[in-house]
């Protein structure tokens, strides 16, 4: 069994990542996964890590 998990939704909107052009990347504070759809990346929308870090 994989017990690694992928974040599936965007932080931002809550979307499901499915189109293509959506990033996954750790966060700068704790390191936790965080995606995002293209269209908040596009639209530079905040997001907001369950550690309280915000950022573009
Ligand atoms: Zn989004
Ligand atoms: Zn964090």
């Amino acid at each position: 069994m994989n017990k690694s998990k992928r974040v599936e939704i965007c932080i931002s909107c809550g979307v499901m990542l499915v189109e293509p052009g959506f990033v996954r990347f750790p966060c700068p504070e704790c390191g936790e996964e965080i995606g995002r759809c293209v269209k908040c990346r596009k639209q530079s929308n905040p997001y907001k890590c369950k550690c309280g870090f915000i950022g573009p």
